[in-house]
């Protein structure tokens, strides 16, 4: 039998933080970091299709724009 691991969980831990675009305020889901973990990394906002840095904490989301406007 083959696992399951590759669905997405719609219950759970797995993605466990929200937050909104600062382009488009619209709202994103995420994986969250492990406690004393912090994940950065340049996302695509899949509302915008705009590039976010952001900062992954076990409880929050930094999110910041890459562009000046
Ligand atoms: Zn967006």
């Amino acid at each position: 039998m083959r696992s399951h691991k590759n669905t997405v969980q719609t219950e759970g831990d797995d993605f466990s933080l929200s937050y909104h675009c600062p382009y488009c305020q619209q709202v994103l889901l995420s994986r969250a970091p492990y406690k004393n973990e912090v994940w950065e990394s340049s996302i695509c906002c899949h509302h915008c299709e705009m590039i976010i840095y952001s900062i992954f904490y076990h409880n929050r989301v930094d999110a910041f724009r890459l562009t000046a406007n």
